[in-house]
């Protein structure tokens, strides 16, 4: 076990089939307008964090994935559809 204090963030989708675990400082943390994050979070805009490299772990399930465009890849529950991934 590391000693530094990393902080851990635990969560999941609305069904709880996928659940993950980040360790490490969340970055970038922002808000997206763009028309495919109101699309696939079917509201106004998509809040948005990147994980550290290797800080996350699926604990439960694994996420499904939709090419949305050409960069963009978006991992989802399968289950119940809840965003995830980016
Ligand atoms: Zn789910
Ligand atoms: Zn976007």
């Amino acid at each position: 076990m590391s000693l530094d204090n990393k902080p851990v963030y635990t969560g999941g989708c609305q069904c709880g089939a996928v659940r993950f675990r980040v360790e490490g400082r969340l970055r970038n943390v922002s808000i997206c307008h763009c028309r495919m994050c109101q699309k696939a979070f079917g509201g106004f805009f998509a809040p948005l964090a990147t994980a550290p490299e290797d800080g996350l772990v699926w604990t439960r399930g694994a996420p499904k994935h939709f090419r949305s465009s050409n960069h963009v890849l978006r991992g989802f529950c399968g289950n119940c559809g809840t965003p995830l991934t980016f």
